[in-house]
C-alpha cells in the first residue's frame, strides 16, 4: 500500500472552499479529508465550527461510487481549554477513520492569525505550550498530534530559542502523546511554508528518543494545489532520522507502511 496525505481540508471545513471531488483527481486509491471541529472558534466570532456530518458521509459515499476509490472519514479536533466534554460528546456520536488532535487557539485568538506575529515571541511560545500541556492532559483520544508547532508558525525563533522556552514542556507533552499512542505529524505546511524545518528536526529526535514510533505526513492543504505538498522532502527527512515507515489510519485500524521503496517520483 502506498502512503497518502493524512491532513487535508475541503469545503466541509470552515476555512476551505475546495470541493472534495477536486482532490479526487489527484488522489491514488485512497483519500481522506480531515475536517475542522473547533468549538468557540475565534476565527468566526467564537461560533462553533462543526462539519455537517450527514452531508460529509453522503459526499464520501457518492465519490466512492463515482471513482471506485477508497474514501475515508477524518477530523481535525481543535482542543482548547474547557472543550474536552463537548469534544468527547461529539466523538461519541460520529465515527471517523482518523482523528487529528490540534491546538489552534486560546478562546480569544487563533495562534495562526496575523496579529500573533506582533506579540512577544517568547511569551507567545510559552503560552502556547502551557495551553497544549494542559489540553493534552484533559483530552488525548486521537490518532495523531498534528502540527506541534502551530503556535509558533507566525514567529521567527531559532531552534535554540525554541528549546530554551518550550523544550521541557514539549518533552512532557510528547510523553503524554506517546503514552496515548499519538503519532507525530510531519506537517509540510509548517515545514515549508512557515519555514519550521529546523524545529521538526529538533522535535522528531525528542519524540523518537522518548520511544515514539508512529509518524504521519500531512500537507494541511486547504485547496487541491497543495495536496501532498513536499511529500518527498518529508519522506527524506524521516529517513535522515533513521525512520523507515509511516503509519496509516483507516477504519479504526493502524497500518505500518515501509517507505524505503516508495518511488522517487511520488
Ligand atoms: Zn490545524
Amino acid at each position: 500500500m502506498i502512503i497518502y496525505d493524512q491532513h487535508v481540508h475541503t469545503s466541509f471545513s470552515f476555512d476551505s472552499n475546495e470541493k472534495m471531488e477536486d482532490y479526487m483527481k489527484l488522489a491514488g486509491q485512497d483519500f481522506v479529508s480531515t475536517e475542522h471541529l473547533e468549538f468557540n472558534n475565534p476565527e468566526v466570532q467564537n461560533h462553533d465550527s462543526i462539519p455537517d456530518y450527514t452531508k460529509y458521509v453522503a459526499e464520501i459515499e457518492r465519490l466512492k461510487k463515482a471513482t471506485g476509490k477508497r474514501v475515508h472519514k477524518g477530523i481535525e479536533i481543535g482542543m482548547s481549554a474547557g472543550q474536552a466534554d463537548k469534544i468527547k460528546d461529539y466523538l461519541a456520536h460520529h465515527t471517523f477513520d482518523i482523528k487529528l488532535l490540534s491546538f489552534h487557539q486560546d478562546g480569544t485568538k487563533d495562534f495562526g492569525s496575523n496579529m500573533v506575529s506582533h506579540l512577544d515571541p517568547l511569551q507567545v511560545t510559552d503560552q502556547y505550550y502551557q495551553l497544549m500541556w494542559k489540553g493534552i492532559n484533559e483530552f488525548h483520544d486521537a490518532d495523531v498530534l498534528a502540527h506541534f508547532d502551530y503556535g509558533v508558525r507566525r514567529l521567527s525563533l531559532t531552534s535554540g530559542q525554541f528549546s530554551t522556552t518550550a523544550g521541557v514542556l514539549l518533552t512532557n507533552i510528547f510523553k503524554v502523546a506517546i503514552q496515548n499512542n499519538l503519532a507525530f505529524e510531519l506537517n509540510t505546511k509548517s515545514m515549508y511554508k512557515y519555514h519550521n524545518i529546523g524545529l521538526y528536526d529538533y522535535a522528531i529526535e525528542i519524540y523518537k528518543q522518548l520511544g515514539g514510533k508512529r509518524y504521519t505526513i500531512g500537507s494541511d492543504a486547504h485547496d487541491a494545489t497543495h495536496y501532498e505538498d513536499h511529500f518527498r522532502d518529508a519522506l527524506d527527512m524521516l529517513k535522515a532520522h533513521d525512520i523507515h515507515h509511516i503509519n496509516v489510519y483507516r477504519q479504526g485500524a493502524m497500518t505500518v507502511v515501509p517507505i524505503d521503496d516508495i518511488p522517487e517520483d511520488l
